[in-house]
């Protein structure tokens, strides 16, 4: 019998998937239910379609964990990657390209490939048998998500994410905020001290609330709202709804003594709460927001304890058919209940185009390795891939799992650079370099029979 590999979704993963397994001579097949079934993004049949912006972010390969993933999926022969920089535009340190050109030519590569075929369909359940990958993206069909939902649960797969910001630790003011879990609560040393408490005179409180009620915000598209729920509501929802309802929601002070003033009651209380098992991320909690990035870093560097604050991400609320992929997912990137079926791309938690074609590059390469006999491991965790993999499939809290782009706060910390603002350029060209040396010994390993 053919040992085919078949990928479910031809977009920015499940092309990057195919292109890969196709290289390693292993046949593919590419079930894309476009044009046929449409979805409220999407404007044409091709490959690879951009659903949104046309920009691929950062191309810095030595300050940026985006530039460096850029890095990593051309040294790995990514199609995605030379199909960008084929049509690439100008844009400053950014790689914005012609996305019209860029996916039809994505498309005509796959196409022509002699190993490749592409199957007009939609796929309605998940498959018996076989070796398949599912990158349906985030707006996976209402049929094929119901069908997932049947093997991993109701609450394993979301509609929506609701992203709060997220902090990077060492950014935080620790003169001003300070580790506290509400009433001391946890039996041991690390639950009692959970959360980041930053606090809030009733002045601070009053114009943090008048910042968000003026600041700008972005709209649902039409068609996008479909399924949207209370349980989620934006930050400033909350605050329209009342200037009250903050400092008795998210905001609330009770339960919590300032280790700094601690005579002073708080008026009200901003927690982080810790967002890996590294320690070196932090979200604010009950912050999902839709306003615009711009307003976001402003409204939020005026919480005491926040006003140098980097963030590894902004917050938002979008549509997005996302896995619970630190309970569900094995390190192969396979469901562990169906190990013939792997996930890639945006479906299983990462966010954008880079790190979702980054997540279908893998896929691939693990799947045609398992058909011709091999197991492949992931990249180590100090490379841009590698980081993104663990922290889907582990670093990640499962019980607050919400999409991930790449950034510097996934990697294992670097004990022998210097922190702080000025040593910033030489902290990230010491990650840069650390990750390209790992990721060009993990190109080269060969994987072992499985
Ligand atoms: C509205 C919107 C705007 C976005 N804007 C940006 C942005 O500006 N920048 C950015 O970096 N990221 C953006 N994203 C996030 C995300 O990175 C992109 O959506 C990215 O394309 C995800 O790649 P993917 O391969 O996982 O999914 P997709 O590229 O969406 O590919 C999934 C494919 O699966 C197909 N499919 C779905 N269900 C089935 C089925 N049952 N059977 C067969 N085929 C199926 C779809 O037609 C699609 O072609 C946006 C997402 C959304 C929803």
């Amino acid at each position: 019998m053919e040992k085919r590999l078949n990928i479910v979704g031809g977009g920015m993963a499940g092309s990057e998937a195919a292109w890969q397994a196709v290289n390693m001579g292993v046949p593919v097949t590419i079930h894309e239910m476009r044009p046929g079934v449409e979805t409220f993004a999407h404007k044409t049949g091709d490959l690879a379609e951009m659903v949104c912006s046309n920009s691929f972010r950062s191309d810095d390969d030595e300050a940026n964990a985006v530039g460096l993933l850029h890095w990593e999926m051309r040294a790995a022969d990514g199609l995605i990657m030379e199909m960008a920089d084929r049509h690439s535009l100008p844009a400053g340190g950014a790689l914005a390209v012609d996305r019209d050109a860029f996916s039809a030519a994505v498309t005509e590569r796959l196409r022509a490939h002699p190993l490749v075929k592409v199957e007009p369909a939609e796929i309605t359940t998940l498959p018996d048998d076989g070796t398949w990958i599912i990158a349906t993206g985030p707006l996976t069909s209402g049929n094929l998500a119901e069908a997932i939902r049947g093997v991993t649960g109701q609450q394993s797969l979301a509609f929506f994410d609701a992203i709060a910001p997220i902090v990077y630790a060492d950014t935080v003011d620790m003169d001003t905020a300070w580790l506290q879990s509400r009433y001391d609560k946890g039996e041991t040393e690390e639950e009692r001290t959970a959360y980041l408490n930053c606090p809030m005179t009733r002045d601070q409180y009053e114009a943090f609330i008048d910042a968000l009620l003026a600041a700008d915000k972005t709209e649902f598209k039409p068609g996008e709202t479909a399924g949207y729920f209370d349980g989620c509501l934006p930050i400033e929802v909350m605050a329209e709804r009342g200037r009250e309802t903050l400092r008795f929601g998210p905001m609330k002070p009770v339960g919590l003594t300032n280790a700094h003033q601690p005579d002073v009651k708080p008026y009200a209380v901003v927690q982080l709460r810790r967002d890996n098992a590294l320690g070196t991320l932090y979200n604010i909690v009950g912050f999902q927001t839709k306003m615009k990035y711009g307003a976001q870093t402003e409204v939020f560097r005026m919480i005491p304890g926040l006003e140098k604050a980097g963030f590894a991400r902004l917050g938002g609320i979008h549509r997005n058919t996302f896995l619970n992929s630190p309970t569900l997912l094995d390190d192969r990137m396979r469901l562990k209940t169906h190990p013939h079926i792997r996930f890639a791309g945006q479906i299983t938690g990462v966010e954008g185009y880079v790190e979702s074609a980054a997540m279908g590059l893998l896929a691939g390469r693990m799947a045609a390795a398992q058909i011709l006999g091999r197991d492949l491991p992931p990249p180590p965790p100090q490379t841009a891939t590698g980081a993104l993999i663990h922290h889907i499939t582990g670093g990640a809290e499962a019980k607050t799992f919400q999409p991930m782009n790449v950034n510097f706060g996934l990697f294992p910390p670097l004990t022998d650079v210097k922190g702080g603002r000025r040593n910033r350029k030489d902290r990230y060209k010491a990650y840069t370099d650390r990750a390209k040396a790992d990721y060009s010994a993990w190109l080269a390993h060969v994987p072992e029979p499985a």
